[in-house]
């Protein structure tokens, strides 16, 4: 890897006169300023230097460390103090002539559009860059971001090839199933849920609204109850700024529904559009697209980033933690890609999402608590068939990262069932997730904590369509053929409408 600048530094009257020091600085540059922090050796080299009209040339290259937009600035630095107390000369502004950084690389990474890059080239293994950036851009460390980007896209790219990371934790002993129909089949012909009028979307009558709130209270009764959860409202309009603190404007784009407010109130602005309607009976979609506003965000996805502005920027009372609380308050938009055809991936779905915040003890611990009640609910009420299986983070998943966080306990776990109807070796059904974020979120939040301690996060989703999808798969439709438990709990059929 390696980085070339060719740079020039325009000075505010002709260098010549102070020639003498600049050979000075230039020759003790390598050993002195441009190899300060970097190991032995490894700091930036002067490939050659000059002198212009008004201007001093400079060919640097580097590795990793003292990068040459780095060694640019420590020169300016050091010419500008030289210069400006002798010859009354200063530096104006450094111009990068030529900046490339090349990688090794076994693949071209053509066609690909970066911001600051002019053009990408493969040759001999190498991959090279040429960027386009000024002075702020070099200040600003976007040329390192660039490279970062690029080994980011040779490495998935990589991973490309290779299975999601998955690492099964438990699972509960075989079982036979009786009910092997898809259940949204059978849903619809009792006229239990219709279709919405988007895509991914149900409207639920009677019954399977009653089985949500069942499973809901389920949730109350066996953990936020017991485990003492406070509940919360998080926003479900998600500002870009939210998804900037979380992570997920790093890669959510093809998966969200946008956010677009009008350009303005004003009746008469849209008058046009309201009578083109009255006039067709068509809504001018082309027309809308011109009147409403660059999108401000999305709709929730991730149902914890948007009640992180409640803490953002706070110092939290040590007799606060751990922090316990949860929101059901609306629902997940998600743009899910084909084969969306039953209930268990919508486009807009219902979640409980559970959040826990404190020391890293207490965050693992909460977790370690949430486990053992979920064993219970899935065992002894629900009597599934399931699995729990380590894998990628959710929040590096969702950023568009591959495998696993180097902790060992920063992580995710999901639960998984079969769908008997998918037939023996079925894909299973991941129906909800318990996540360890470590410091991610209070770090990306800046929050903090009284004793100074690391602050950890975790939390967990619990999708009602998921685990609706898995219990009615496994049980059937049934009331008289499900575990005792849930006969109870559901508490018998409500009304139905009666359609002729
Ligand atoms: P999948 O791989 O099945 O798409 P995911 O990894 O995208 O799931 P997460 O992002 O971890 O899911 O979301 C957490 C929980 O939200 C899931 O465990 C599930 O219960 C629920 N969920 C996510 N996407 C959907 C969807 N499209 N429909 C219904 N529930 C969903
Ligand atoms: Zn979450
Ligand atoms: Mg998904």
């Amino acid at each position: 890897m390696e980085f070339y600048l060719k740079a020039s530094l325009k000075t505010s009257a002709d260098p010549a006169a102070g020639k003498e020091v600049i050979a000075k600085i230039m020759a003790e540059a390598e050993q002195g300023i441009l190899s300060k922090g970097a190991p032995a050796g490894e700091g930036a080299k002067i490939k050659s230097w000059g002198l212009g009209d008004n201007r001093i040339d400079v060919e640097l290259t580097s590795g990793r460390y003292v990068r040459v937009h780095d060694a640019a600035m420590r020169l300016k630095k050091a010419l500008a103090e030289g210069l400006g107390k002798t010859f009354k000369i200063g530096i104006r502004s450094i111009d990068a002539e030529v900046f490339t950084i090349t990688v090794a690389s076994d693949r071209d990474l053509k066609n690909k559009k970066i911001p600051y890059v002019k053009s990408v080239d493969f040759k001999d293994g190498q991959l090279i860059l040429t960027l386009e950036v000024g002075e702020a851009e070099m200040r600003n460390q976007v040329p390192d971001r660039i490279l970062t980007l690029i080994e980011d896209k040779l490495e998935q790219g990589d991973y490309g090839a290779k299975a999601e990371h998955w690492n099964l934790l438990w699972e509960s002993a075989d079982k036979e199933f009786l009910y092997t129909n898809d259940p949204t089949e059978d849903m619809l012909k009792k006229g239990w849920l219709k279709r919405g009028s988007s895509r991914g979307q149900w409207i639920h009558g009677s019954v399977s609204t009653r089985l949500f709130r069942m499973f809901e209270q389920i949730v109350f009764d066996e953990i936020l109850v017991p485990l003492g959860y406070d509940e919360m409202i998080f926003p479900k309009m998600v500002m870009w700024d939210v998804w900037k603190h979380s992570g997920h404007a790093k890669g959510i784009y093809p998966e969200i529904y946008y956010v677009c407010p009008p350009k303005t109130r004003d009746p008469e602005y849209w008058e046009d559009v309201m009578d083109y309607y009255k006039v067709t009976h068509e809504v001018p979609v082309e027309m809308l697209k011109d009147k409403i506003g660059d999108p401000i965000g999305g709709m929730c996805y991730a149902q914890c980033p948007p009640g992180w502005g409640f803490f953002q920027g706070e110092t939290i009372a040590t007799e606060s933690f751990p922090i316990l609380v949860f929101d059901r308050s609306g629902t997940s938009h998600r743009y899910e890609s084909g084969g969306i055809h039953g209930i268990e991936r919508v486009d807009e779905f219902h979640r409980i999402e559970l959040v826990w915040l404190g020391t890293k003890e207490q965050v693992v611990e909460t977790t370690q608590k949430l486990h053992e009640r979920y064993m219970h609910i899935f065992n002894d009420l629900l009597d599934l068939k399931w699995r729990k299986a380590w894998v990628t983070p959710w929040f590096m998943a969702q950023e568009g990262i591959a495998g696993v966080a180097a902790d060992e306990v920063t992580g995710t776990t999901d639960y998984e069932a079969p769908l008997p109807y998918r037939g023996k070796d079925g894909e299973w059904l991941e129906f909800q997730n318990v996540s360890i974020n470590g410091e991610k979120y209070p770090n990306g939040f800046n929050v903090k904590s009284q004793s100074g301690e690391k602050l950890w996060s975790g939390c967990s989703g619990v999708g009602l369509e998921r685990w609706t999808a898995v219990f009615l798969a496994q049980h059937g439709l049934d009331p008289e053929k499900w575990p005792p438990e849930v006969q109870k709990r559901f508490g018998g059929m409500p009304k139905q409408v009666k359609f002729l």
